[in-house]
């Protein structure tokens, strides 16, 4: 399967992967209900039941019908835990890419989008990336877990069937192990958690986007893309597999009003959605938990890809004036049907 190659210098990581996309040219969409059998069997599949959600799977010959969310391992993984002996020393450094790959699909309908899902769907999706998480963190080889939605053609998104990606990593992957260490080394010397200050100095200021009970949705001071937003919770969080109920119903609340409100401002959007979260293992550092969206609205140039540095062509004021508008009439509807 795919090696996982570091850059000559810098922490870089890059999955080298060559074998044959599957799947991709059947007509037929392998997440809609009744082509089951086109997945692996599904480990979970949530059925709503007499206003009660029962938790079943597949088993050889069975596919659960009448699932409202199900997760299943990708046939086109980005990680395997099949045995590799790919290991070699910098600066050609290799190693397997070693991980779980899992797809959980958030809806049975297939032309449904994140920005359209019920707020209660919204939930039961996190109910069972929480699932997901917990699992795979009792797994040996896993030492941190993405989660992130390709939603668009300019996004990565190979099937528009709405879902979300979990693959799993041996290592934490550079971008949270820089923002683990910078938290850490702020922490250390200043006694504040960075992303709480930042809260702090976002949560009413002209970059806020909306707010709910627990969490604030905000453009960040420097987006590395135009409409780029953040969500966090508003408390100190650095454990999202532990988080309630009752705050799984309040970030489905501001998800989908924040990309219900984008999606209505931006015609044929792209996005990706990250979720940041802290690696769950003892002893490595933590990150306030957070969720960052970028909107995918124009490519990138020389600057951005060979320098690092951003140019943004419109303020994250002005974008957050846009889509709070936006936003928030999509909160008071969502606020008003229920
Ligand atoms: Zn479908
Ligand atoms: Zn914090």
């Amino acid at each position: 399967m795919g090696d996982m190659r570091k850059d000559y210098l810098l922490e870089r990581s890059v999955i080298v992967s060559t074998k044959d996309r599957k799947n991709t040219s059947s007509k037929k969409c392998p997440f809609c209900p009744g082509n089951e059998s086109m997945t692996n069997p599904s480990m979970l599949a949530l059925v709503a039941k007499d206003g009660m959600l029962q938790r079943l799977q597949d088993s050889d010959d069975f596919f659960v019908k009448g699932w409202c969310v199900r997760v299943f391992e990708s046939k086109n993984p980005a990680v395997s835990i099949s045995p590799e002996n790919s290991y070699s020393d910098l600066p050609l450094y290799s190693e397997p890419a070693y991980g779980y790959h899992y797809i959980v699909v958030a809806s049975s309908k297939h032309a449904e989008t994140f920005a359209t899902l019920d707020v209660e769907q919204w939930g039961n999706t996190l109910v069972v990336i929480q699932d997901r998480l917990r699992w795979l963190y009792t797994q040996k080889g896993v030492t941190y877990i993405s989660i992130f939605i390709n939603h668009g053609k300019n996004a990565g998104a190979v099937i528009d069937h709405p879902h979300v990606n979990m693959i799993s990593f041996s290592n934490i992957p550079p971008v949270i192990e820089a923002e683990a260490e910078a938290s850490y080394r702020i922490l250390n010397e200043k006694g504040v958690c960075p992303m709480c200050q930042t809260i702090n100095a976002e949560m009413g200021g002209p970059r806020q986007v909306l707010q709910t009970e627990g969490f604030v949705a905000f453009c960040p001071w420097a987006p590395s893309h135009p409409f780029e937003f953040w969500i966090s919770p508003k408390k100190h969080a650095t454990v999202f597999s532990k988080i309630s109920q009752k705050e799984i119903n309040d970030l489905s609340l501001i998800l989908r009003s924040t990309l219900g409100g984008l999606s209505k401002h931006i015609k044929d959007l792209s996005y990706n959605l990250v979720f940041h979260l802290s690696p769950e293992k003892k002893n490595s550092r933590q990150i306030h938990w957070h969720i960052e969206i970028y909107p995918l609205t124009n490519s990138w140039s020389g600057l951005e890809r060979g320098y690092g540095i951003f140019l943004n062509d419109s303020s994250p004021e002005k974008d957050a004036e846009i889509l709070g508008a936006a936003c928030r009439k999509e909160l008071a509807n969502l606020v008003g049907i229920e």
